[in-house]
């Protein structure tokens, strides 16, 4: 079996999801394939009143289902159903997923799409598990602490791991009992839309999760800033996120989840094992083309062995397969957008203008579509470019170090603080620097998530507030009452 497909046979869910059904819609954002620049649909916008129409529509599903009282097993056998259907409809899925994104399809069917069904399997496993407390008052009283649903959550997701993406905010809003009116990004809408209409045909209550498509300041803002939302959990970039809370603030106050950008380290130790650190270094920066939250584009490695780290990075980076997201052959992925790759290009060049040296790549590729070349940039002044904006792109810098202390002056970023890299055999010192690392997470001797769903994941600084995934993620998808009864 092969998963490569011809992209001009794919047939497109249109419109927005709402209510459990379809709801046709004029496309208004153009969009192109990120693989060959072909212009192939075009998004369409919910403007407020379409979004007022998803919320009433999550309100009426969950009085009309009771999906937050019923008995939570409930809850977690049709969400169980769920997952099940997304992995029945893994090619399917993938195809869509591959058309629009970045992401080869040769990756996603065991890798995004099998996440995002263990994602929704591991958090409706908690909605009969984590159980209401009694507490301890005095003699003459009975305290309680009850948790509930918020009722109706808006989320918003980015282009990057589209179907995963929605998995980490669908899976714990709904087990822990609330509807969801989610919007994902104007250029990947179409596997979310199919996630949803899965959801129906799994048995989950229409209008449970709607979708509407459309833009940040349109449809993201009317979602944020809705009466009827109960809470936002919200992935992308900073700059997005900060007028998110500004958005909140101006029309009310609700909690809020953001993951937002990084600019994260790989720190290398002169006594790790270098083949590994380099495979691992090179891994983090060239997943998805850079276009990652957590990649790690800042190497710092101790000056002794930068030499021969470096000469087997560029060895990975050189051996590196691009290709169409639809060939399953491909191992690197195209950038999301024109836009996008003039940035990437944009970053790189004021860098080398700025005095950086380009030691492999630092130009597009020449193929059609929207390919960088994977890049390691060295010399940099501290004020570059490249070492202090996220560049959301296959750019890795390079800085050396002879000392710890330099080590972790150097991985501490001002702004961002999302996940680190720490490559050594020595555990002292990996556990001396972990506590001392300011970032979410931490990987020792490896780079990236595995399927650990219960490790929570998000940033420090201005990276982001609160958690995805883990226990954290359903808890802040709950809020507590108190109940103190007289005896
Ligand atoms: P983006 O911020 O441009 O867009 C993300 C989503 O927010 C999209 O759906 C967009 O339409 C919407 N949006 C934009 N402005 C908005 C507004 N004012 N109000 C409401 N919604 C708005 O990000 P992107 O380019 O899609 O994704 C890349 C960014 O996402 C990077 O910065 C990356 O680091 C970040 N990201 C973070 C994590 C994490 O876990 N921390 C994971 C993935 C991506």
């Amino acid at each position: 079996m092969t998963l490569s497909f011809d992209p001009d046979s794919i047939a497109l869910p249109h419109g927005h999801f709402i209510g459990g059904r379809l709801v046709p819609a004029e496309g208004v954002i153009p969009m192109h394939r990120p693989s060959d620049g072909v212009a192939y649909a075009a998004c369409p916008v919910a403007d407020g009143a379409l979004v007022d129409e998803a919320v009433a529509a999550g309100e009426k599903a969950l009085r009309d289902s009771g999906w937050d009282e019923v008995r939570p097993r409930e809850r977690t056998r049709a969400l169980q159903r769920w997952a099940d259907l997304i992995e029945v409809n893994a090619e399917p899925l993938a195809q869509l997923e591959a058309l629009s994104s970045t992401r080869p399809v040769g990756q996603l069917v065991a890798g995004d799409i099998a996440v995002t069904a263990e994602q929704i399997r591991f958090f409706a496993e908690f909605a009969d598990k984590e159980c209401d407390a009694l507490v301890p008052t005095d003699e003459n009283s009975l305290g309680m602490v009850m948790s509930e649903p918020y009722g109706v959550v808006g989320a918003i997701t980015p282009w990057n791991f589209p179907l995963s993406m929605a998995g980490w905010k669908l899976g714990p809003a709904l087990a822990a009992g609330n509807a969801v009116v989610l919007k994902p990004s104007e250029m990947t809408p179409f596997s979310t839309l199919r996630l949803a209409e899965l959801s129906v045909e799994a048995g989950l209550p229409p209008g449970l999760v709607n979708i509407v498509l459309g833009d940040g300041p349109t449809t993201g803002s009317a979602i944020t800033g809705h009466a009827g939302i109960g809470k936002v959990s919200f992935t992308g970039s900073t700059a997005a996120g900060s007028a998110i809370m500004a958005n909140v603030a101006r029309t009310g106050v609700k909690p809020m989840t953001l993951e937002l950008g990084g600019k994260s380290p790989q720190v290398v130790f002169a006594d790790a094992d270098l083949a590994k650190a380099a495979q691992a270094v090179a891994g983090g920066v060239l997943s998805n083309a850079g276009q990652a939250c957590v990649a790690g584009t800042r190497l710092i490695v101790e000056e002794s062995v930068a030499e021969a780290l470096v000469a087997e990075i560029r060895r990975h980076m050189a051996a590196i397969r691009p290709g169409p997201t639809w060939d399953a052959r491909t191992q690197y992925s195209p950038i999301i957008s024109e836009r996008q790759i003039a940035r990437i290009e944009a970053l790189v060049d004021a860098s080398v203008a700025a005095g950086a040296q380009s030691l492999c790549g630092g130009t597009r590729l020449e193929r059609e579509g929207y390919f960088y070349a994977p890049t390691l940039l060295g010399g940099l002044e501290a004020t570059s470019p490249a070492l202090t904006e996220e560049i959301f792109g296959p750019v890795l810098t390079l800085q050396t170090f002879r000392t710890e202390e330099e080590a972790l002056a150097l991985a501490d970023h001002p702004t961002y603080g999302l996940a680190a890299g720490l490559f050594t055999r020595d555990l002292s010192r990996a556990l001396r620097l972990t506590r001392k690392l300011q970032a979410g997470t931490v990987w020792v001797n490896r780079f990236g998530r595995s399927r650990d769903h219960i490790l929570p994941t998000g940033g420090y600084k201005q990276s982001g507030i609160g958690k995805d995934l883990g226990r954290e993620a359903y808890h802040a998808n709950r809020r507590s009452k108190s109940v103190l009864i007289g005896l």
